[in-house]
């Protein structure tokens, strides 16, 4: 999820605390813990003001392979978590779940501790991206994944990168550890957590079909960059929510209720628990609203 922080970097006073580059720093994590999800598999879980994150490092026989280091600060962090693991190995490789600067940022401070040349593996989309926006602080990736995937093997452990869609960016590579039958998926499922804010930009059939492939794959555990990790009976929920939303959504259009009167008459009770719900839930219907409208 893009999170712009400014306004909030004003009040709060990042600023002042002398970072000095734009967007890798300005994400101010909070570690909260390690969650051990399989041998020599981790998940971090790191909160900012307004969400939580998460990201995923392996130890394969010939050193790691850390997922999105999120940012400078939460990278810093990172680097004492995989030593605190795997203490001596080698980074073998750090991975770019897609184009945000929310979960990429931060690569280059792994790479100082555990050496400049750690290649950075993303979706073909993402050098394009960085390249046209010259984001120099974001350190470019050098093993790109095309739209037909790619398998890799780093030492005892290979690892799947497929593209499902391009709901959520169309830069998306799902990782699938094979022999530990784990996904890690970001942004366009997330485990018990509504969509982000009015969901800007995303085409919602693409999205919800996304959801669809997952339950597909063969795996037994999901990974998620918000959520804590769960399995395919997140995806699960995930779809159900949607689908109640669209029908609640269309009854109301069907009756001739403006957006405004449509976000004030539906709750899904059964969801209310997920994250963010009070926060964002009216957006979702406003993107929903607005998706029929356009579409149906
Ligand atoms: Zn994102």
């Amino acid at each position: 999820m893009k999170v712009i922080f400014l306004v909030l970097l004003f009040v709060s006073g990042v600023f002042s605390k002398g970072f000095n580059d734009e967007g890798s720093t300005y994400n101010p994590f909070t570690f909260v813990k390690a969650i051990k999800t399989a041998n020599n598999a981790y998940t971090l879980e790191f909160r900012n003001d307004e969400e939580s994150y998460f990201t995923n490092f392996y130890i394969t026989s010939k050193g790691v392979i850390a997922f999105d280091p999120l940012s400078d600060i939460a990278a810093y962090e990172y680097v004492k978590q995989i030593k605190k693991y795997a203490p001596n190995k080698p980074l073998l490789a750090i991975v770019y779940s897609h184009l945000h600067t929310d979960h990429i940022a931060g690569a280059r401070v792994l790479r100082e501790e555990f050496g400049k040349n750690v290649p950075i593996i993303a979706h073909e989309r993402v050098e394009k991206y960085l390249d046209y926006y010259n984001l120099s602080y974001i350190d470019k990736p050098n093993i790109l994944i095309p739209y037909s995937g790619k398998t890799m093997k780093f030492g005892n452990t290979t690892i799947e990168f497929k593209y499902l869609g391009s709901a959520h960016t169309d830069s998306i590579i799902v990782a699938i550890i094979k022999e530990i039958k784990q996904a890690y998926i970001c942004d366009f499922a997330n485990n018990d957590v509504v969509g982000w804010t009015n969901l800007p930009g995303i085409n919602l059939d693409e999205l919800i079909k996304m959801k669809k492939e997952v339950l597909k794959l063969d795996i037994d555990v999901i990974t998620f960059c918000h959520g804590k990790p769960g399995t395919k009976e997140a995806i699960k929920r995930q779809v159900k929510y949607y689908d109640t939303l669209f029908k609640e959504v269309s009854f109301s259009i069907s009756k001739g209720m403006s957006l405004e009167e449509t976000q004030n008459s539906i709750e899904l009770e059964e969801f209310k628990y997920f994250k963010n719900y009070d926060d964002w839930f009216k957006g979702n219907i406003e993107a929903v609203y607005l998706w029929l409208k356009r579409t149906k």
